[in-house]
């Protein structure tokens, strides 16, 4: 007998109201989606609670291919032993299903970044943070005018660092050689955005400004 927990409850709840008004109205939607998936889009978010690209973008199943991890991150092309997993996805998004279009989308008040800029977790313990201090490193060089200009505090050094984590995934991205290949030849798209939370607002970054403008 599996006793739930207040937040197994939750989820339960969720998840029949799921089947009632998300499962039942798109049956043959599912039933298509059985046969496999075609999405054309893949989006790399942060694992942040407040910023589920299905939501922000009212997606229905099959339509986007999501990574979500802390701070959007995307490391550059690596083949050091390890788990890679982030490269992996992107290997089956853009191999195997071929997406025509990766979307970055960084956010407001992202803990991954903030953590990047305080440098606060610096030195610690695997486990205690010290996972997370080495998966952030990926920003130091991308922290280091930010922080000389604007300090490691307040919302504008944290915004800067925020939409500057969008440019370096983006920047890794093209370090795929399949990735790049696409791009150059037309059948891939990039694009960095940037969700702020407060206004649910979602910005696009025009690359040749550096601007993130309004969606
Ligand atoms: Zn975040």
């Amino acid at each position: 007998m599996i006793e739930p927990t207040a937040e197994l409850t939750e989820l339960l709840q969720g998840y029949r109201r799921f089947r009632e008004q998300g499962w039942k109205p798109e049956r043959e939607r599912w039933a298509e989606l059985r046969e496999g998936q075609q999405p054309r889009i893949m989006v790399i978010a942060c694992a942040d609670s407040r910023v589920d690209p299905a939501h922000i973008f009212d997606v229905r199943p099959g339509e986007i291919f999501v990574v979500r991890n802390v701070a959007a991150l995307v490391p550059p092309f690596e083949t050091t032993p390890g788990h890679h997993g982030v490269s992996a996805a992107l290997e089956f998004a853009v191999q195997v299903l071929k997406v025509r279009e990766i979307l970055v989308m960084g956010h407001g008040m992202c803990g991954g970044c903030r953590a990047a800029l305080t440098q606060e977790l610096h030195g610690t313990e695997p486990g205690q943070g010290g996972f997370i201090a080495d998966w952030i490193e990926m920003l130091d060089t991308a922290r280091e005018p930010i922080a000389r200009e604007l300090g490691i505090t307040g919302r504008e050094a944290e915004r800067a660092m925020e939409q500057a984590a969008v440019k370096v995934s983006l920047a890794n991205l093209r370090t795929f050689p399949c990735i790049e290949e696409k791009e150059k030849r037309g059948t891939l798209t990039l694009r960095g955005a940037y969700f702020a939370i407060s206004d649910g607002a979602l910005r696009l970054l025009d690359e040749e400004t550096g601007q993130f403008t309004p969606a």
